[in-house]
């Protein structure tokens, strides 16, 4: 097998093993031999005959052709001693001091293994109110939130990740506008991403321009009004300034709650796309669709939807195993989720797919496209875990679902979109569903030579048009996009666009178009140049709540000081 130096390096520096001197003692193959192995074994609960090596090897393959590849905590945990494959958690937070801090080491058990942590902080009382046993006076949930996120902070994870969180209060919380704020400084509470839980009725008061009721959740009291537009603009104005807010809509994420009688889904894990009960956990998997392509011979690429069909069975399988190798850092999390059984299958490599397809993702053809692939994922999906469920069985709490009518489930949600932050470099292609950020990268290394990286899709299209040239390239660096670059010839341009050429109306319509076929959420961050207003912001958060969505996320331009990605400034 082949991965790319980027891939090598990610790998090495922090999935493979090392020997207590810290050198590396593993090959990428070696890890996914340990991989397909160990969730390979799983099988054997459930047919002591069952025959491991041959889907061991299936797995291998699956893997070391990127085509499909689990969350980063598989293939770093799976078949070595910590064992914790999960990628999301959500942990509750309830109204006292013993709850409060259980919350915060249950979740420094966590990060410890590579998974990321959700927490609803809104069943804690509002700043200001009362403490019986001591008659003095509560901080409040933002005040707690700091403790969360320096706790986080102050556990480095041995070696692989650090910890993530998200943080969520309901828009009805008393301390909901402090909250809004509390990361305006760029600097602050640096371990979260925060989203404010967002209420159709809430929704409705801001485009009736009523006031809404602020709720003392300890009380359960009305104690206090506020105008809901202004709040809403609070939030826009928020994540306008460093995209911080986001927003989730939490009435969607209950109206899919596939257990409702075990209580309210509160929130969801750091990037929003896996909303879970408390003590829930859940692994995703993303599949590669760029290695879900034929070439016709009209030399067009189409979807292969055979091989997508015989993959989509495969992932959702080893996806099941997983729940049973996993070793979870807290009992009680053991318990919950293995009653649900949620699985995350999702996608990445989606811009890149329709590069080779030859269809704009800023145009109705792109969004289209999108529904047709994830329809049929999330069909294919349902109908693998209903035949896994035949042998091993329903989820345990089926019998109470909202699926309870149709034909058995071996789990209760099974797919998610994913961001594939490491895994889309694992698999050399575009990350999660988002577009393509930039197609061409310089950089200068240590002995001032020029590394020049570009886009191999755009590469080859160029090549294939006798237009490749450094100094184009340069060209493209410096602009951040092609858009506008006369030497291409205008179907090129039209095809590969970036992240910042998509209108912010096709990114929402693009997100809207994966959660339609998506048991969870759907990670997509929607881009907007520096110079967006704020009723750009405001208008694609109402464009979100009509078409759909389970919440946004906007990042504008230059927002913050130290974005990971830049466009147009050559480092
Ligand atoms: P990957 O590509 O590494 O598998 P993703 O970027 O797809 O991961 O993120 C999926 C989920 O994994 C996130 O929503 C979050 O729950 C968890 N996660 C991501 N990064 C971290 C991190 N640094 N620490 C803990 N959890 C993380």
């Amino acid at each position: 097998m082949s991965v790319s130096k980027n891939a090598q390096t990610v790998l090495e520096r922090r999935y493979l093993i090392r020997d207590e001197e810290g050198a590396v003692t593993e090959t990428v193959d070696g890890m996914f031999h340990r991989v397909a192995k160990a969730i390979a074994a799983a099988d054997l609960q459930y047919d002591r005959e069952a025959d491991v090596a041959a889907l061991a090897d299936k797995f291998y393959h699956m893997m070391t052709e990127l085509e499909f590849l689990p969350n980063s905590p598989t293939l770093m945990n799976a078949g070595r001693p910590l064992g914790q494959l999960s990628a999301c958690f959500v942990l509750p937070v309830a109204d006292s001091m013993e709850d409060i801090f259980e919350a915060i080491k249950q979740a420094a058990l966590i990060h410890k293994s590579g998974g990321g942590t959700g927490f609803s902080f809104s069943r804690l009382r509002p700043n200001g109110s009362t403490v019986n046993s001591t008659g003095g006076v509560a901080s409040g949930p933002i005040s707690f939130m700091r403790v969360f996120n320096m706790a986080t902070e102050a556990v480095k994870q041995g070696g692989t990740r650090r910890g993530a969180n998200m943080g969520i209060l309901r828009v009805d919380h008393p301390d909901i506008l402090s909250f809004i704020d509390c990361k305006k400084d760029n600097a602050d509470i640096t371990n979260f991403n925060i989203s404010v839980g967002i209420t159709e009725d809430f929704m409705a008061a801001v485009i009736a321009g009523g006031d809404y009721d602020l709720i003392d959740p300890s009380t359960k009291k009305v104690v206090g009004h506020q105008n809901a537009k202004l709040v809403f603009d609070k939030i826009v104005e928020g994540a306008w300034h460093n995209g911080e807010p986001g927003i989730i809509f939490l009435d969607r994420l209950n109206r899919d709650n596939v257990v409702p009688a075990q209580g309210e889904i509160e929130s969801t894990n750091p990037c929003g796309e896996q909303p879970l009960l408390p003590y829930e956990s859940c692994n995703l998997g993303s599949i590669n669709l760029v290695k879900m392509l034929k070439k016709g011979e009209d030399g067009r690429y189409r979807v292969d939807y055979d091989k997508l069909k015989a993959t989509v069975h495969a992932a959702v399988h080893f996806l099941d195993n997983v729940i049973d190798v996993n070793k979870y850092p807290i009992d009680k999390i053991d318990e919950v989720t293995k009653a649900t059984r949620k699985i995350g299958l999702g996608v990445m490599g989606f811009a890149d797919m329709l590069l080779y397809m030859g269809i704009s993702y800023s145009s109705d053809e792109g969004v289209q496209m999108a529904r047709e692939v994830m329809r049929f994922i999330n069909e294919q999906g349902h109908l693998a875990s209903q035949e896994l469920a035949k042998v091993r069985g329903p989820f345990p709490l089926f019998s109470q679902s909202i699926y309870k009518d149709q034909a058995p489930l071996r789990n209760g949600t099974i797919t998610t979109i994913a961001p594939t932050g490491t895994l889309s470099i694992i698999g050399g292609c575009s990350s999660g569903v988002e577009p393509v950020f930039a197609y061409v990268f310089i950089r200068n290394v240590m002995d001032k030579t020029e590394l020049i990286e570009v886009n191999p899709i755009l590469k080859e299209r160029l090549i294939q048009r006798g237009l490749y040239s450094d100094e184009l390239m340069r060209k493209i660096s410096k602009e951040g996009t092609i858009a506008h670059i006369e030497e291409i010839p205008a179907d090129i341009r039209d095809v590969f666009v970036c992240a910042h050429d998509v209108t912010p109306e096709y990114h929402v319509k693009m997100q809207s178009a994966f959660q339609e076929y998506t048991d969870n959420a759907v990670s997509k961050t929607v881009n907007f140049s520096n110079s967006a207003t704020l009723e750009d912001v405001a208008q694609v958060y109402m464009l979100a709540y009509r078409l759909g969505c389970k919440g946004v996320t906007i990042y504008r331009d230059g927002s913050r000081d130290n974005q990971v990605l830049n466009i147009g400034k050559v480092k």
